[in-house]
């Protein structure tokens, strides 16, 4: 499939919502309709409605259904827009931005739609990391100082930060926020992002990483000593973490903590995607409609805690 790399493209190709309609059904439905209740194909199409009805169970199913565009009341050209945005700017979009570019009629349809894309990008199938990969913390939010790695600090939220070592540069990237920085917060996250035989975690030597071994988990600590040398023995993990701050003061001037693991997935997304970024609309489309429905009422309260 073609990807639109200009707006001029993207209008042509869509100009309205019957052509975004038949593309999310190419993308969701490549084989043709499969109903997602009994995984039926044989179906009934009622035009009309534009809803496909199984021949086996009788239920009816539209192209956006089951998807995080489920229920929307924005026009499919505006998600298309969005979708748009979101993939070719390279540092994202906010949300104050998207109103204003769509004539959306608030900031809270804006924010939604941003955030409904982002959750389609972190449900995607985990990509395991393997081979070197530096493991090490790091704190986004609060003030600068008075981070403690064993307990957490007030106001700011650890990120634990995953990072293939490649020879010239990095691979792809996991960052998952957790509570504080023992092994029992960040063991299971570290061992669930790798492939168990071909890893080998490297890190400081804070405690917090120690039992890896006794875990079966190939791990290899050098002395930390300064900050100018944790910057040596790790570069990458440091690279992604002051790149992940940049990002998220310059796009969006400070994040929420009970969203933020959202934002790590998109920051993860384009890290992992960064030499095809030309792709990522239809990376993006895909995920939309391949995920599953994300309401704002549980956007805004699924982590509150
Ligand atoms: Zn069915």
């Amino acid at each position: 499939m073609e990807f639109p790399t200009t707006l001029i493209e993207l209008q042509g190709r869509f100009p309205d919502e019957e052509s975004c309609w038949r593309y999310l059904k190419e993308v969701r439905w490549p084989e043709g309709f499969r109903c997602p209740h009994c995984g039926g194909a044989e179906h009934s199409y009622l035009e009309a409605r534009r809803l496909f009805q199984c021949t086996g169970c009788r239920r009816q199913t539209s192209v956006i259904a089951g998807t995080v565009l489920h229920r929307t009341r924005t026009p499919l050209r505006k998600w298309f827009l969005a979708m748009f945005f979101f993939a070719r700017h390279k540092q994202s979009i906010s949300a104050l931005q998207l109103k204003e570019d769509l004539g959306l009629g608030s900031y809270g349809t804006a924010w939604t739609m941003l955030h409904k894309l982002r959750a389609a990008l972190g449900r995607r199938p985990h990509q395991l990391l393997k081979g070197d990969v530096e493991a090490d913390e790091t704190f986004v939010g609060g003030p600068r100082s008075g981070g403690k790695r064993g307990r957490g600090a007030p106001n700011k939220t650890m990120v634990l930060v995953l990072v293939e070592r490649r020879e010239q540069s990095a691979g792809a990237a996991v960052l998952q926020t957790i509570p504080d920085g023992s092994f029992d917060s960040l063991g299971p996250e570290l061992r669930g992002a790798i492939e168990g035989e071909n890893t080998t975690i490297w890190s400081d030597d804070w405690s917090g990483y120690l039992p890896l071994a006794r875990h079966g988990v190939k791990h290899r600590s050098q002395i930390q000593r300064t900050p100018e040398r944790a910057a040596k023995i790790l570069p990458w993990a440091h690279v992604v973490a002051s790149n992940l701050k940049a990002w998220l003061l310059g796009t969006f001037r400070g994040v929420s903590p009970k969203h933020l693991q959202r934002y790590l997935d998109e920051f993860t997304y384009r890290f992992s995607r960064r030499g095809i970024a030309d792709q990522l609309f239809f990376y993006v489309a895909r995920r939309a409609v391949q995920g599953e429905p994300l309401t704002y009422h549980r956007l805004t309260a699924e982590s509150a805690g």
